[in-house]
């Protein structure tokens, strides 16, 4: 059994629908897949129905934008309640956040003498339920100041870089909380990526399994063997599960993000979700 725990559509920054993310994920030999797209659930219903047509199974989740200290940290959720009204809140000041910088952005790019609107970008961005830097990233590629969203993200986007604009994350211990007073699993996403590294500690993984974490993605393509090794530790030492997935984004992340290019051991899957 094949199984992927985090997967973005266009419904986020991924570019293919939920539709073809289900098809394209039974293509590359899948048996489940989690459509974990950031802060938000509205592609759940499309992926379900074709993942029931096509008899995959679905993983209803979501990576919700998080922050420990002044570093970003992403938490997946995997099977809450998508009505849970403070989830619902909080996702919201999110993605209200997410949208309300995008001026700031745009401008910030404008003083660079790049020619790009806000109207651009959210029209690139027509079936996301926010837009996000990624979406900045396409429209540059578009107009040829960029080879990919990675060199955007390099040369503008990223923090420290010129265009960079902070906003709203949700506190980490908070997040936990919201994902499982909903009724979810909380993972945490590529805990060792950029920031996560310098603050992720086991006693910090201590200190979320207090308040209900219940995993670790250990293995993602930003996680050398080393990191894997060192966190499937902590993971054993916490009695927490282990996770494997793809973070895919269609052609929004390199090829090497393929569906599949990590996955989930069944038995670890079995303790997360039976
Ligand atoms: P935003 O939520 O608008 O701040 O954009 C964050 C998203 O951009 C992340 O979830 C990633 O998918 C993507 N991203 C962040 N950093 C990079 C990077 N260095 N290169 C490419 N994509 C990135
Ligand atoms: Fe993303
Ligand atoms: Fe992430
Ligand atoms: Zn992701």
């Amino acid at each position: 059994m094949r199984i992927d725990l985090h997967t973005h559509s266009n419904r986020s920054d991924g570019t293919d629908s939920p539709e073809e993310l289900m098809r394209a994920a039974q293509g590359a030999g899948l048996d489940v897949v989690a459509l974990t797209d950031h802060d938000a659930t509205t592609g759940w219903a499309e992926a379900q129905r074709t993942a029931d047509e096509i008899g995959l199974r679905l993983v209803r989740g979501i990576e919700v934008s998080a922050k420990l200290q002044w570093a970003s940290v992403h938490l997946l959720g995997y099977e809450f309640d998508p009505t849970d009204p403070a989830l619902v809140a909080e996702l919201e000041r999110v993605i209200d956040g997410r949208n309300d910088r995008l001026p700031t952005t745009v401008h910030a790019l404008n003083d660079l003498g790049i020619d790009i609107t806000v109207e651009e970008v959210v029209a690139r961005s027509d079936d996301a339920a926010a837009t996000g830097r990624p979406h900045v990233a396409d429209v540059l590629v578009d107009k040829g100041v960029v080879v990919d969203r990675d060199e955007a993200f390099a040369r503008y986007l990223s923090p420290g870089k010129p265009a960079y604009v902070d906003r709203y994350a949700t506190d980490l211990y908070r997040a936990v909380e919201l994902i499982t007073a909903a009724g979810g699993r909380a993972v945490v996403a590529h805990a060792w990526a950029r920031g996560g590294r310098r603050v992720m500690s086991r006693e910090v993984f201590a200190d979320l399994t207090d308040l209900g974490l219940v995993g670790i993605e250990v293995d993602h393509n930003d996680h050398s063997a080393a990191d894997r090794a060192a966190l499937a530790a902590i993971a054993t030492d916490l009695s927490l599960v282990t996770t494997g997935s793809s973070d895919y984004h269609g052609t929004g992340k390199d090829a090497s993000f393929h569906l599949g290019c990590n996955t989930t051991d069944p038995i670890q899957f079995a303790r997360l979700l039976g």
